[in-house]
């Protein structure tokens, strides 16, 4: 599918739907704890963003059987929700899409379950950074390969494995819309960016080697070597003048 520019009503709906996303992340965020399960965050999350009037846009996704992905530790992406109580020390990533009045929004999140360590610690942090320093200086103009060389840089020059195999991309009628934004490459490369694109723009860093498996449900990617991995995701609107984040 093509890139789809979003007009001034469309951005207003993709608006909202951030802002019930980002709302879901913040009531997960305080309901984290060790002793907590995965499943009842799950159900906190279709209750809210149901009583907003929206939908989970995960749920029945390709028959992805949640509304949010629940990666624990090594765990990358797509993790299932279980009644397995979290545990102090562990990092958990969540995964959450909405849909409002037809439009997508995307955000993920990696949490500490109690005290975690400075190396975990460290990792959640950095990844999350990469991120801001992804979409600095972006606007209408910029070439998407800005996006992805700078969050590889700011992840590799640190130590920490970028995954590859999976990407952020478009977001608006469909969760996934082109162009993919992969985590690395080349920094003058890429489509130009255009006022009215909306992107999920999404690091995935590992505190160890970068390679990945995918586990026997066909959807939790794991990193091979055990080692945490972290996730830090946000919807952006590009603007004449930078980016517009939707889901913070
Ligand atoms: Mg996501
Ligand atoms: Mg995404």
């Amino acid at each position: 599918m093509s890139i789809t520019i979003k007009n001034s009503e469309q951005i207003e709906k993709m608006r909202k739907s951030g802002k019930i996303l980002k709302q879901t992340l913040d009531l997960l965020e305080k309901s984290i704890y060790p002793g907590q399960t995965t499943q009842r965050l799950n159900d906190l999350a279709y209750d809210y963003i149901i009583s907003q009037g929206a939908t989970p846009s995960f749920l029945n996704y390709e028959r992805f059987p949640y509304t949010i992905c629940a990666s624990l530790n090594a765990q990358v992406v797509h993790g299932f929700c279980s009644n397995v109580p979290l545990k102090e020390g562990d990092i958990i990533s969540i995964d959450c899409g909405v849909i409002y009045e037809g439009y997508h929004s995307d955000a993920a999140r990696t949490f500490p379950v109690g005290n975690i360590s400075i190396k975990n610690s460290n990792l959640i942090e950095a990844t999350k950074q990469s991120f801001f320093e992804g979409i600095k200086d972006i606007k209408a103009g910029s070439r998407l390969g800005h996006i992805s060389h700078k969050i590889q840089v700011y992840l590799e020059s640190r130590g920490y494995g970028v995954v590859r195999e999976l990407c952020g991309h478009g977001v608006g009628t469909h969760l996934h819309e082109d162009p993919l934004v992969p985590n690395y490459g080349k920094y003058n490369s890429g489509i130009v960016l255009q006022e009215g694109m909306t992107l999920a723009i999404e690091p995935m860093a590992t505190l160890g080697r970068r390679d990945v498996y995918l586990e026997d449900n066909d959807w939790t990617v794991t990193t091979q070597d055990g080692l945490p991995s972290a996730h830090y995701e946000n919807t952006i609107l590009i603007t004449k003048d930078g980016v517009e984040i939707l889901t913070l």
